[in-house]
């Protein structure tokens, strides 16, 4: 389903099939429904199929089992967090029929909406478009680049950041049918988190806290006082020199903007390349363009020392056996992030983590549960941080910042502890015919049975659609 209109053609499909009480929604490429059993299941997917639609899985929407808790857990489904991962998970609960809550330290929607993805693009988009005015190519076109007024440039990215994260975000709890709990959350126990005091019995709990940017211990650095991803998205001013220290993804994206506004940008990296984890011809490529709008490239180079003198930071970077200074207004230390577990209580939930606050072990699974016992989603999941000292050769995985599209924790979404979900559901329009309307223990004499059923359609029309599912929202 691709539109409002697919959604009517699909809900005509399953009425004529003998469905009844309806609700599609062509954004998650679902419908719902009970179905008279009577009417048979190769009925209702003849008559999608007739409809122009290839209609996936169904899935019987039980009202499920008690809480694994044994009493009355306050939510099934309690997300520490409110990211991309986390509301990924928790539409995922919602429509399983979970009783979902999430709870968050910071600001709603977490790094990406924030300060991550769509802030660091909209500055890459308005830099890229000073650059090229200043920078004409074509014969016969004048374009010339006005001074910039970078406070008026970062509100506007404000406002925008305001704009998606209530559309993507904040108008979701709601049509969803979750709670979020403002505060920040930890483990009291196994199997009880407290928000900001309060006590909360959650029958599974999903850590989705993400990461904060991670500096290197490089003598003199804190002391000097630098940038970071977060801090860099609100500069008011551009500075004239700029050091970039880590030049991977967030470093070289947020290293160009400047670069594009005008700022003398240098790279140092302690890879051999910068882009370290991409194939060589990319960082090739990369270093190419950066170098032709005039950046200057250091990799591999070893930063020794950042110092303070006055308002410039100097860097002392080994290079080779040689050792060179740079001179900068700001440094930007763009070397990866670490996970935000500190805090969370973890050893009181038994999970037992490393040195850097990621997790090393398995959490046991509640007995009896429904799920799998698995690790938590994002960063708060095994991983390495920015290597400072990356080995030859060897490539990893960037499970921090999500190279490849989609958030690399919106893609692992996975749950901690699980247990069997009751089946109760408020969301909008489908609590009355899901859940505590439907026979515990089978239907009563005589009455027909009905099923509800949900189950995704993919339009089977070529060319009628942009695709069938959409990736959670982020
Ligand atoms: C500059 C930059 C640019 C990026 N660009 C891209 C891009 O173009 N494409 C892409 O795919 N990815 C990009 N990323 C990566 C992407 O933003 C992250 O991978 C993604 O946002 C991680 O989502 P998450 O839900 O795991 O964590 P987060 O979004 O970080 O959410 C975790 C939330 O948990 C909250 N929290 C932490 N501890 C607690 C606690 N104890 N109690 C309650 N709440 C807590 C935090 O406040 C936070 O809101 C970028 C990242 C950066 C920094």
């Amino acid at each position: 389903m691709t539109c409002t209109d697919c959604e009517h053609h699909v809900t005509a499909a399953l009425e004529q099939a003998g469905a009844e009480q309806f609700s599609a929604d062509f954004r998650r490429g679902l419908a719902r429904f009970t179905w008279p059993e009577s009417a048979g299941e190769a009925a209702l997917r003849a008559a999608v199929a007739r409809a122009g639609y290839t209609p996936g899985r169904l899935r019987a929407e039980s009202p499920g089992t008690a809480a694994a808790l044994g009493g009355e857990a306050d939510y099934d489904l309690l997300v520490l967090g409110a990211g991309s991962a986390a509301f990924a998970a928790a539409i995922r609960g919602r429509d399983a029929g979970y009783r979902v809550a999430l709870a968050e330290a910071g600001t709603l929607g977490g790094t990406c909406v924030n300060v991550g993805c769509v802030p660091s693009k909209a500055l890459l988009a308005a830099g890229a478009a000073y650059w090229a005015a200043g920078h004409p190519r074509f014969a016969g076109i004048t374009t010339s680049a006005g001074p910039v007024d970078l406070a008026a440039l970062v509100a506007q990215k404000d406002d925008l950041v305001d704009a998606l994260r209530q559309e993507k975000y904040a108008g979701l709890v709601d049509a969803y049918g979750f709670d979020v709990l403002p505060g920040h959350a930890a483990f009291t126990g196994p199997d009880t988190v407290e928000v900001d005091g309060r006590a909360i019995r959650p029958g599974a709990v999903l850590i989705a806290t993400g990461a904060s940017p991670a500096a290197p211990p490089i003598p003199g650095l804190s002391g000097a006082g630098y940038l970071t991803s977060t801090t860099a998205l609100d500069l008011k001013a551009v500075p004239r020199r700029l050091a970039v220290i880590g030049a991977n993804a967030v470093g070289l994206e947020l290293g160009q903007f400047f670069l594009h506004l005008g700022s003398a940008v240098i790279f140092v990296d302690v890879a051999d390349r910068i882009a370290p984890f991409e194939e060589p011809e990319v960082s090739q490529a990369l270093a190419g363009v950066l170098a032709g709008q005039g950046a200057t490239i250091h990799a591999p180079a070893q930063v020794l020392a950042v110092e303070r003198d006055g308002d410039m930071r100097r860097i002392r970077a080994a290079i080779g056996g040689a050792e060179i200074v740079i001179d900068a207004d700001e440094v930007l230390v763009a070397t990866g992030r670490a996970p935000n577990s500190a805090g969370l209580g973890l050893q009181a939930a038994g999970v037992a983590t490393d040195g850097r606050g990621a997790r090393t072990r398995r959490v046991r699974r509640p007995r009896g549960s429904a799920l799998p016992d698995t690790p938590p989603a994002g960063p708060a999941g095994p991983q390495r941080p920015h290597r400072h000292r990356p080995r030859p050769g060897r490539r990893r995985p960037d499970r921090g910042t999500g190279r490849g599209g989609l958030p690399a924790a919106a893609r692992r979404c996975r749950l901690v502890r699980a247990g069997p979900v009751p089946g109760r559901l408020r969301l909008p329009g489908l609590a009355p015919r899901l859940g505590p309307h439907r026979p515990q223990h089978g239907p009563s004499p005589g009455a027909p049975s009905r099923r509800p059923l949900t189950g995704p359609f993919r339009p089977a029309r070529a060319g009628h659609g942009h695709g069938s599912r959409r990736p959670p929202a982020r």
